[in-house]
């Protein structure tokens, strides 16, 4: 047994986890690598960290939930960034997605809404040395005064497409957002192809989020989703 896998015992199992994405069909080597890289054992429930490479959500307090690592990966994808790009993240969670696109070496905003959770992914986040900006606020609308960016990534469910967001792309850009009903959700990628109101939108497979409250998400509290793939059984 080497050094780095006595120091992380987590190594073993997230090297399992990235097989099984690429098992699940994801082929992005970045997205791969990141998620192999980030150490998502931190970004868990102390008492959760056994099950922290399961491909599941997982409870992080307040109602809500870290993305299952399929889903994560999925729409990391989905949005076609890299190195030096540009990405709003509405919805830090635990700060798991934002420390993934970090890794990829993307310029990371992220909004929360629940103060809790921002202090708490801003300590992990911190800790870890990752460089991100962040904001507590209804994410719904964007960050208009930081547009545009490259993508947009939207990781709770919303009744439809917030246009702000859509905006606040640059031309080329992507906006990754679950879309439908408290129930269930399609995972809807926008793509802005020009200024004017010209965007092309494609259709990824069915998931179930936590919902995006505010507004231009829900009215009011009421947790449903879980931030899991339908398909997962
Ligand atoms: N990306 C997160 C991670 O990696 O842990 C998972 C996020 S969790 C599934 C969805 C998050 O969206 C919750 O923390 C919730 O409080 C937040 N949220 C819901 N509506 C929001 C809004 N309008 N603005 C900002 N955050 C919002």
């Amino acid at each position: 047994m080497t050094k780095t896998r006595l120091l992380d015992r987590y190594a073993e199992a997230r090297d399992d986890m990235v097989k099984l994405l690429i098992e699940r069909g994801i082929a992005d080597q970045q997205v791969l690598k990141a998620m192999a890289q980030v150490e998502r054992h931190l970004f868990v429930p102390l008492p959760l960290r056994n099950h922290a490479y399961d491909d599941a959500a997982l409870p992080i307090g307040e109602g809500q939930t870290i993305s299952q690592p399929f889903t994560v990966a999925v729409m990391t994808e989905a949005l076609h960034v890299g190195d030096g790009d540009k990405v709003l993240e509405i919805g830090t969670g635990s700060g798991y997605q934002a420390a993934v696109l970090s890794a990829m070496g993307v310029r990371v905003f992220t909004i929360e809404r629940i103060p809790s959770l921002l202090k708490g992914a801003r300590n992990v986040l911190e800790g870890l040395g990752v460089r991100y900006i962040s904001k507590l606020s209804d994410g719904s609308t964007g960050w208009r005064e930081l547009s545009p960016f490259d993508g947009i990534v939207v990781a709770a469910g919303a009744p439809d497409i917030p246009k702000p967001l859509v905006e606040q792309l640059r031309v080329g850009g992507r906006l990754v957002v679950p879309v439908g009903s408290h129930e269930f959700q399609q995972m809807k990628v926008i793509t802005k192809l020009s200024d004017r109101n010209d965007f092309e939108i494609t259709d990824l497979s069915d998931f179930k989020f936590v919902p995006l409250i505010g507004k231009e998400g829900w009215p009011s509290e009421r947790n449903s989703g879980d931030d899991s793939s339908s398909s997962q059984s």
